[in-house]
């Protein structure tokens, strides 16, 4: 596998184009944005662990029959995916009350919702990427109706997998955001599953092992995202 030209720079990841034009390779960065990128910092080897963090969940997943874009991890930076056409919409996945739902609904962080909730977000930083709901999605053709129903299925078979494989490791999945892309004929989940996109909370103490500890200024960021693959690795296997 050979790597060539950048592809594109984002705010957390670096895409680079490889001698295969379905595959590309996401170089992880230790850059850290919150509040539409009006904060900005740096978490010391936040790439290397959320690199280690998506490839063990991909690979969780793939197991689990479910199709995403890993291929392997090809080092600490830098995971091999193939090369899909990202839609534009976020989709986030909502086991219990935090951010900008506690905010909506005017609740106090933590509750435990009676089901999942998914929500849906049009994945443009100059807008600030609003909340959108499915009507939007089909008048704007973000997505055809196919698409949304195979999203929607996946994203809650995601979520209830990885909420009950966490719980094992005393790790409360509060809430996630997850990209889907299109590749051939499939839908497949991309971009990454790390503490800078999920919320991850102790389930004992209730300490946050995610970005939170970035966006509120809470100290101990490398060492959140630390433990949190010190725990997955209790599980897998994987060397920490
Ligand atoms: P952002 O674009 O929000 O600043 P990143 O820094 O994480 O985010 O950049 C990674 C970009 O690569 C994202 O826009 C994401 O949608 C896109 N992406 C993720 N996985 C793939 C993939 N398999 N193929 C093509 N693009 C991808
Ligand atoms: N999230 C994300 N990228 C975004 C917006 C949200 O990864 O652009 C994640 C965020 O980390 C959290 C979940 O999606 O785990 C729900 O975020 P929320 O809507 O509460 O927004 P926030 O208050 O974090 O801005």
């Amino acid at each position: 596998m050979e790597k060539r030209e950048k592809l594109y720079e984002g705010k957390a990841k670096i895409l680079y184009l490889t001698d295969d034009p379905e595959l590309v390779i996401q170089y992880f960065k230790d850059d850290a944005t919150a509040f539409n990128a009006q904060k900005k910092g740096s978490i010391h080897q936040k790439g290397i662990y959320n690199n280690r963090i998506s490839s063990q969940l991909f690979q969780l997943l793939e197991k689990q029959g479910m199709a995403t874009h890993f291929v392997e991890q090809m080092n600490d930076r830098e995971m091999l995916v193939k090369k899909v056409d990202i839609m534009p919409i976020e989709v986030v996945a909502r086991n219990r009350v935090a951010g900008s739902l506690a905010k909506r609904m005017g609740l106090a962080e933590g509750i435990t919702l009676a089901h999942p909730i998914l929500e849906f977000y049009y994945k443009r930083d100059d807008l600030g990427d609003p909340m959108i709901n499915e009507d939007h999605i089909a008048v704007f053709e973000l997505a055809n109706k196919e698409e949304v129903a195979g999203i929607k299925k996946a994203a809650l078979a995601v979520n209830e997998f990885l909420r009950d494989w966490f719980a094992e490791i005393n790790i409360s999945l509060v809430d996630f955001k997850l990209e889907y892309g299109r590749y051939g004929g499939q839908i497949l989940l991309a971009d990454e599953i790390t503490p800078d996109g999920c919320r991850l909370w102790d389930m004992q103490t209730e300490e946050k092992l995610d970005k939170d500890r970035f966006r509120r200024d809470l100290g101990k960021i490398e060492e959140a995202y630390r433990e949190v693959y010190k725990r997955i690795c209790q599980k897998t296997g994987c060397i920490n």
